[in-house]
């Protein structure tokens, strides 16, 4: 290994502490990477009321911080903290910003001083790291709310010696979420005029955290090589793909892995029965435990399909709502876990009315059911407008669980389309954003659901296909020497 690097590692959100998406994961398990690599890896997120202090013995430090944000002057305390494998990390306390129920807004509606939040955020860990005297080479900054450290880095803090030698990076979670706020953001940030042009910040009149960024960062990362290329696309890219095409050089797609400490049948304390691929009688038992939750036994023979997700447009939930019907007609059994748009949970609590013994909605954030279901389930749905990465596809081919996704993106990477005639490939894939293309895919996997040799071969190839995280985290190293060595 080269030098030990000092990384820094900025996000929203990071597992277990609050977590709403892949993007929690995924900075968990790549700092717990780096620092298993030997690099000195810190990382900073906002005190949430989920990152409470007693559940994860959070310590207070002695720190003030007083972060100017528009005309006022707000006081951040900080927390330290660990992940398991002992990677330090910082949480950012401001009771009025932080200590609300949900991280970024309730019910279908944000928070109105989301920007206010994370200008707050962004220059507070700056001034944090000063403190603590933790000069990092590398800042690694994670989707819109960290949009900001990159810009101050090369304005407000350009000067300031602490911080020559830092590089950044900012990595692409998922380009729907952008952080546009009205032009006034520009002086609550207190940022200069300049950062307020068309090729800058300014986004048709608004002020774009993640313009921002994909302007200002020294280099640009996203979750996956397709969702890389897709994004300079005007299909796929939110309106950035100017922006993108500009940046395309330093635009890298490192496909996310998976943290198997966490997400491997073998030693799962969440579900039924543990299990492995030379000894499956446990996935059995999950299946079976799965299936006490639905209100009829009858057709437990039945494939067994469920959706661990967001219920938002991006994830495609109006196609499953769409494809259902004529599915749960045949008998299988379906589970969705999930929060997200109202109109999708009334449209999938009617169905569930009406198939009561096929068809369970829970509604809820749940770890601990997420594990259940991808354990207990025969085949896992992923029919994504778009997908950046994706893990729950990921998640599903460890747990023997078949994805069926849509060809885009991560999961594009991902899944590999199963030949019956070879006995090759790990799932099934549709490229089309269609009822027919989707139910072509699940009629695929239903047929090879029938044939138990075929079955198991497809079960097999998935568990053992390798998406640790250990060449994702040394090509994020690379990436960070290059930057430094440039
Ligand atoms: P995204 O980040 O776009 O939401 P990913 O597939 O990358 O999608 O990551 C989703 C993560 O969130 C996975 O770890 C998945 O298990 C988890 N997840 C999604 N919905 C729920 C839920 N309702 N309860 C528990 N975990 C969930």
């Amino acid at each position: 290994m080269g030098k030990p690097l000092k990384i820094l590692l900025v996000s929203p959100e990071i597992q277990p502490f609050a977590k709403t998406g892949g993007l929690a994961d995924m900075c968990a398990s790549l700092a717990k990477s780096l620092h298993s690599l030997g690099h000195d890896v810190r990382l900073f997120m906002p005190k949430y009321k989920q990152a409470d202090e007693k559940k994860f013995s959070l310590q207070s430090l002695p720190v003030k911080l007083s972060i100017p944000v528009g005309e006022k002057n707000i006081a951040g305390e900080i927390f330290s903290g660990k992940l398991e494998d002992g990677a330090p990390v910082y949480f950012l306390g401001n009771d009025f910003y932080f200590n609300r129920n949900s991280l970024y807004g309730d019910e279908d509606e944000v928070f109105t001083d989301n920007a206010e939040r994370f200008i707050f955020f962004c220059r507070a860990v700056l001034e944090f790291c000063k403190s603590l005297a933790f000069q990092p080479d590398v800042v690694h900054c994670n989707e819109w709310q960290c949009g900001l450290i990159p810009v101050y880095l090369k304005t407000l803090y350009s000067h300031d010696a602490f911080y020559k030698s830092a590089r950044t990076v900012f990595s692409i979670h998922n380009l729907g979420y952008q952080g546009n706020f009205k032009a006034e953001t520009l002086d609550i940030a207190r940022l200069p005029e300049e950062v307020f042009t068309p090729e800058k910040a300014e986004y048709y009149g608004e002020f774009s955290f993640l313009k921002a960024a994909l302007v200002y960062s020294d280099s640009l990362t996203t979750v996956s090589p397709s969702y890389s290329k897709e994004i300079l696309t005007k299909e796929y890219g939110f309106g950035m793909e100017g922006v993108l095409k500009k940046r395309e050089n330093d635009l890298h797609g490192i496909l996310n892995g998976v943290d198997y400490l966490e997400w491997s049948p073998e030693k799962d304390p969440l579900i039924a029965k543990t299990y492995e691929p030379s000894d499956l009688d446990g996935k059995e038992a999950c299946r079976s435990a799965l299936l006490k939750r639905f209100s009829s036994t009858s057709g437990n023979k039945q494939p067994v399909l469920c959706m661990v997700s967001r219920l938002s447009y991006q994830k495609g939930v109006d196609l499953v709502i769409e494809a259902l019907p004529s599915l749960l007609k045949t008998g299988l059994k379906f589970v969705v876990l999930g929060i997200g748009e109202h109109r999708y949970e009334n449209e999938l609590q009617k169905l569930s009315v009406r198939y009561p013994g096929n068809c369970l909605c829970l509604f809820k954030f749940d770890e601990r059911l997420a594990h259940e279901i991808i354990a207990g389930s025969d085949m896992i749905l992923i029919p994504s407008r778009y997908e950046p990465c994706g893990l729950t596809q990921i998640y599903g081919m460890k747990y023997g669980t078949i994805p069926i996704g849509r060809a885009v993106g991560g999961l594009k990477d991902s899944i590999e389309e199963f030949d019956l005639k070879t006995g090759q490939g790990t799932g099934f894939k549709f490229d089309a954003f269609d009822l027919d293309a989707f139910l072509a895919a699940i009629k695929r996997a239903l047929s090879a659901f029938k044939n138990q040799k075929s079955w198991n071969r497809l079960t097999l190839n998935g568990m053992q296909r390798d998406f640790s995280w250990n060449q994702s985290a040394l090509a994020y190293v690379r990436l960070y020497e290059n930057l430094l060595n440039k």
